[in-house]
């Protein structure tokens, strides 16, 4: 980065820091991870200067020869990785993917039914404040509140009560296996289309570790930079039949121009995940979130469902009468990043919450394995018992930094950093 370090110093020390404190603090969001530096020199490429409205070989400007290299690339490996009729990966995000679904196949004044945000839906699933819950009628589904998991049954009776135009299925924050296939029958059985959201359990489909609703859902849509572990981005799957609503609903529908940086860097990405060793990396996550939920448990925190069959969980601190927010500040002082998160049925305010929700594929990437949860677990426990208390903060922050040490990260771009 020698040139930005003379443009504009400002940005690379931020850039820099940054660098400092993914290497040396422990990344527990379930939503994050660190790409290879392949997959980053894709992305910081010249793609970026490239216009190509339009999809390969029928764009709207002239000189898109290499672009649709490319974007043919990305489309070939990602029909490869999940097996599916057709792909687009122009979405320039998760949330852009769910609207291009949604206004591909609804009218406004839908109705739509999707899992409660606050049972670990996603926003695009519906929610008020945000553009799925402006434009369609929506209805929620939950999570029992004694096993706090699906209740299918209960899908079924609000399914056929609310009669939506399309049942949506998929979660940020569920840490149990989804069941497409009952979500399909519940779907028959109202006349209802059927989009799976897996945009973090892609990665664990892709391994085969949770079950694949690419052949059961109409419309199948993904983030590219999840337990998938490529750029920040979107992407949809979809049955043939509707391959040519969705492209046009994308573009012109609802963006310009696909950032084809990031889509080279998705194809980078996707090549990754067609090796033999993407499947190994997704099996230690799935192993490392159970470690690490056992540990917790062991600790005798509540672990919301009992624990996880996925790369993540939730804790809840209902019982213990602390909230989400106080120990994601005290876990950030002691180096280690998680987010607050309701819990369902949680007493808390969105802002506040009663939980914390912990991922294992970023430290997975680094090689961690199920000694290092057990140990982390020991981290969250001993700060958790003491709260406010800076000294024990700073002591677990000198561990969690040895730790990062023993398993290191982006090391080339430090060592150039510190000259
Ligand atoms: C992360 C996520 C999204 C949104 O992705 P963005 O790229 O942040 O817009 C959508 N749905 C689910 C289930 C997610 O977890």
């Amino acid at each position: 980065m020698s040139k930005l370090k003379e443009v504009d110093p400002e940005v690379y020390a931020a850039i820099l820091g940054e660098t400092k404190r993914e290497a040396f603090q422990l990344e527990l969001i379930a939503s994050e991870n660190f790409v290879s530096e392949a997959v980053l020199e894709a992305l910081g490429s010249v793609m970026t200067n490239k216009y190509a409205e339009g999809y390969p070989g029928r764009r709207y400007y002239g000189g898109c020869e290499y672009v649709d290299i490319v974007e043919n690339l990305a489309r070939e490996r990602a029909k490869k990785l999940f097996g599916c009729e057709h792909v687009n990966v122009q979405p320039h995000s998760g949330s852009q993917a769910n609207m291009g679904v949604y206004f591909c196949v609804l009218k406004p004044g839908d109705t739509i039914l999707g899992l409660s945000l606050s049972h670990g839906g996603h926003l695009t699933h519906g929610s008020p404040v945000n553009f799925s819950g402006k434009f369609f009628k929506v209805y929620f589904y939950g999570v029992r509140k004694d096993t706090e998991v699906l209740d299918y049954d209960e899908i079924l009776q609000i399914a056929k009560d609310c009669k939506p135009k399309m049942i949506v299925t998929g979660a940020t924050a569920y840490p149990r296996i989804l069941d497409f296939v009952k979500f399909r029958q519940i779907a028959d059985e109202v006349g209802a289309y059927l989009m799976a959201d897996i945009a973090h359990i892609a990665g664990l489909i892709i391994a085969g570790i949770h079950p694949s609703p690419v052949p059961l859902a109409d419309f199948v849509t993904t983030t590219t930079h999840k337990t998938l572990r490529g750029p920040r981005g979107g992407m949809i799957m979809c049955k043939e039949k509707y391959a040519k609503e969705l492209d046009k609903e994308i573009m012109p529908g609802i963006q310009g121009g696909p950032l084809m940086h990031v889509i080279a860097s998705k194809a980078v990405a996707f090549k990754e995940a067609l090796q033999p060793s993407f499947k190994e990396y997704q099996i230690q996550i799935v192993k490392n979130a159970k470690a690490l939920a056992q540990e917790l448990l062991n600790y005798g925190y509540h672990v919301v469902a009992g624990g996880t069959d996925t790369h993540l969980m939730l804790v809840s601190f209902v019982e213990k009468g602390i909230t989400g927010k106080v120990v994601e500040e005290a876990l950030d002082k002691a180096g280690i990043t998680v987010n607050k998160n309701t819990v369902p049925f949680d007493p808390q305010k969105p802002f506040i919450t009663s939980g914390i929700r912990i991922g294992t594929p970023a430290v997975t990437t680094r090689g961690m394995k199920e000694t290092e949860m057990r140990k982390i677990g020991r981290f969250i426990h001993e700060t958790i018992s003491n709260l406010g208390n800076e000294e024990v903060y700073k002591k677990i922050r000198k561990e969690v930094e040895e730790l990062c040490r023993e398993f290191p990260l982006y090391k080339e771009r430090l060592e150039e950093g510190s000259k």
